[in-house]
């Protein structure tokens, strides 16, 4: 009995502070709830599309909830059998972009929200929260940028409450307004030049696209259009891969930060790549394929710019 008393005081008092938290978001929902009943012109569909929104914040603020009380769950057991759950809070306040070692500067280009559907721009989103927790994870975070943030990209984060304080810079600008165009390296798998080595003071664009290959070799065009360097991750070189070699967004990011780690391309991409991809090996993990084995002229990013 007493010890039901006490799961219904703590379950009180995390109310409490939820309830701060929820306020806002709270808000936010009446507001559409509003719009709806204010709106009785609004075509079949596009009420369909608020009702979903409704709906969708109500669950959010139970699946948070619940979220909430499964990590404190988590961090107990692990508390209790001495586990170690990766960097404490306290750890991750401290390893902040400004702060780390690593100055490869990685930037995802968000100018294609026009050309996907709603579905695949939440995907988008899911990849991008993916990079930022990956970055904040990492002992020497990469310099992680947003550039031509804006329209339906920015909507669809804005469901993020908070993003707007994460470590990473937001740019409604192009990146090319951003970074000089020297220092920039377009990421494409459809590049006939392959990346040998990730250099400090450069930034690597990723092309922040969910197309399903419907837009094949569109970040290509666009970095020769522009007269940029590109260059394709070197994963022929170390694995034979059934499916194509089109990665998404986070995989690729998280590549590059192991990489920025120290880790070969091989064991990166071997971290990295899903079992569905049937990556196969080229060489045995023993013989060190270092991301400086395949410097030789033809494969190097750098000799050829903008074919
Ligand atoms: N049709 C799109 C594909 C988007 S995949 C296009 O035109 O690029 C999302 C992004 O991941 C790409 O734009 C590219 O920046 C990066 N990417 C995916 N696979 C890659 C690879 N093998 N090498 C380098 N970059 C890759």
């Amino acid at each position: 009995m007493d010890n039901q008393k006490d799961v219904n005081d703590i379950e009180k008092i995390e109310n409490n502070t939820q309830d701060v938290n929820t306020c806002e978001q709270k808000t936010s929902f009446n507001i559409d709830k509003k719009l709806s009943e204010l709106n009785p012109n609004l075509s079949k569909r596009q009420l369909k599309k608020v009702k979903k929104r409704e709906k969708w914040l109500e669950r959010k603020f139970e699946l948070r909830l619940r979220e909430r009380e499964k990590a404190r769950q988590k961090r107990a057991f692990a508390r209790a059998n001495n586990i170690s759950l990766g960097p404490s809070r306290k750890a991750l306040k401290r390893s902040t972009m400004a702060e780390s070692s690593c100055k490869i500067g990685v930037t995802i280009d968000l100018s294609f929200g026009d050309l996907m559907i709603d579905k695949d721009i939440a995907k988008l989103t899911k990849q991008i929260l993916r990079c930022y927790t990956l970055n904040r994870r990492a002992v020497a975070p990469m310099q992680f940028s947003l550039t031509s943030f804006g329209g339906k990209s920015k909507a669809d984060m804005q469901k993020h409450n908070g993003y707007e304080h994460w470590d990473v810079k937001f740019h409604a600008e192009p990146y090319l307004n951003i970074y000089p165009k020297e220092k920039v390296i377009y990421l494409t798998s459809e590049s006939e030049n392959i990346i040998t080595h990730l250099e400090h003071d450069y930034v690597y664009v990723i092309g922040g696209l969910v197309d399903h290959n419907s837009h094949k070799g569109l970040c290509h065009k666009l970095a020769v259009q522009a007269e940029i360097r590109h260059g394709r991750l070197p994963l022929d070189k170390f694995l034979r891969m059934k499916a194509r070699k089109v990665l998404t967004v986070d995989h690729v990011f998280e590549i590059l930060l192991r990489v920025s780690e120290g880790k070969t391309w091989q064991e990166a991409f071997l971290q990295v790549l899903p079992e569905r991809k049937n990556a196969q090996l080229i060489l045995p993990l023993g013989e060190k394929g270092t991301s400086d084995t395949y410097h030789k002229n033809t494969d190097v990013l750098h000799t050829n710019i903008y074919t």
